[in-house]
């Protein structure tokens, strides 16, 4: 391992498995060969399996929040209303990039740590009759998953299209996008799919197809009708790709099927049972709902400022976690257990923030900590 490695339990960007680094440093090779369109096709199908879907699902050279961008620039028209299902950060960013194209945003502002109620949305949709409803599936900065199934099949009910994001869920749980009626998915690489950033993708369904045919929003490298009709061709991209990560992208889907989706769901699942359990028997307060427990990041109140903890686990222990953002700066820490995780990083992570937390005056018992983890798990 390199002299400067750290072990990333954040949520995102995630540590990448040999075969992927080994992927990445394969000679280049053309966008425009035969080669390469052949990969675009497996991967796409890939994709498709991913997200269990029989629609096209697109690969952008951009990081996630350019596959949200694109997902609303391609589904809405200026003056649209839309309802944003504020649940923190990531679920406030699709309304703000909806109201920077002109749609009249909607704020269902959630309080932090929690998710949505489908009687809420349901009562917002009746005053304002959205064409769309964004929404996240995993709200990363809380570590809130939010039961997108329902909060879709209520939006279409007011004929409204479901927008979700699942940039940090997808591969990490289960999401099944024709079944449960989603119209657009957004995902991205560096998250569960253990790929450096710099992809992101798009699924629509046939009624966001057809809302798009009729979008008045401006766009150019974003446009999915061009994304779509070049896939379409033949395993092509409008623009240059970011050809590497399309490479190992084949790569991740292989090791995806090798260990098998419900065998990597349940893994996350357990991760994520582990991490809540020691961070229990440390005496600490998850900081998500119990309803609402993400199974890829575990948010923690914090019993100390986080940011001096987080600096000191990584300092002393070389390990990442995450701190809160914003109105949460200081309040939580955050643990992603997603993508490579097994259980012996969680127990590395949960000794090195037992340790700083006893240096910082909090008694704890890292032992019992890491005990119960292994029991959970
Ligand atoms: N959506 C969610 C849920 C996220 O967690 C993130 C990043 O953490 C994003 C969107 C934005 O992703 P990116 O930084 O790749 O643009």
């Amino acid at each position: 391992m390199a002299d400067d490695y750290e072990l990333l339990m954040i949520p995102g960007p995630t540590n990448l498995p040999d075969q992927v680094r080994e992927a990445l440093g394969r000679p280049q090779i053309s966008h425009r060969v035969s080669k390469f369109k052949g990969l675009v096709g497996r991967i796409s199908e890939g994709l498709q399996a991913l997200l269990m879907t029989s629609q096209p699902v697109l690969t952008l050279t951009s990081s996630s929040t350019g596959a949200m961008e694109a997902a609303i620039v391609n589904l809405l028209s200026p003056d649209d209303p839309v309802i944003c299902v504020d649940t923190g950060k990531f679920g406030n960013r699709l309304g703000k990039i909806a109201e920077v194209y002109g749609a009249r945003v909607h704020w269902l502002k959630v309080e932090r740590g929690h998710g949505v109620s489908e009687a809420e949305l349901g009562e917002a949709c009746a005053i304002i009759r959205p064409k769309a409803v964004l929404m996240v599936q995993n709200e990363t900065a809380t570590g809130v998953s939010q039961n997108v199934a329902a909060l879709s099949e209520i939006a279409r009910s007011y004929k409204a299209l479901s927008v979700v994001d699942a940039v940090s869920s997808l591969g990490g749980y289960p999401l099944q996008m024709d079944l449960w009626g989603l119209d657009a998915v957004i995902a991205g690489s560096q998250k569960t799919l253990m790929l450096p950033p710099g992809l992101g993708f798009v699924a629509f369904s046939e009624r966001a197809w057809e809302a798009a045919a009729e979008s008045k929003m401006p766009k150019f490298y974003f446009d999915l009708t061009k994304a779509r009709n070049s896939l379409e061709k033949g395993g092509e991209t409008p623009y240059t790709p970011n050809t590497s990560l399309f490479v190992a992208l084949e790569v991740v889907l292989n090791l995806i099927w090798e260990e098998g989706l419900e065998q990597r769901w349940e893994r996350h699942h357990r991760l994520a049972r582990a991490t809540r359990a020691a961070m229990q028997a440390l005496g600490l307060s998850l900081f998500a709902a119990e309803d609402v427990l993400s199974d890829t990041v575990t948010s923690v109140t914090s019993p100390v400022a986080s940011g001096e903890l987080t600096k000191r686990v990584r300092e002393e222990h070389q390990i990442i976690i995450a701190g809160g953002q914003d109105e949460l700066k200081d309040k939580i820490f955050r643990i992603g257990h997603m993508g490579t995780c097994q259980l012996e990083q969680v127990r590395q992570t949960v000794q090195a923030v037992a340790a700083v937390l006893i240096d910082m005056g909090y008694a704890c018992d890292p032992a019992a900590a890491v005990k119960a983890a292994e029991e959970a798990y």
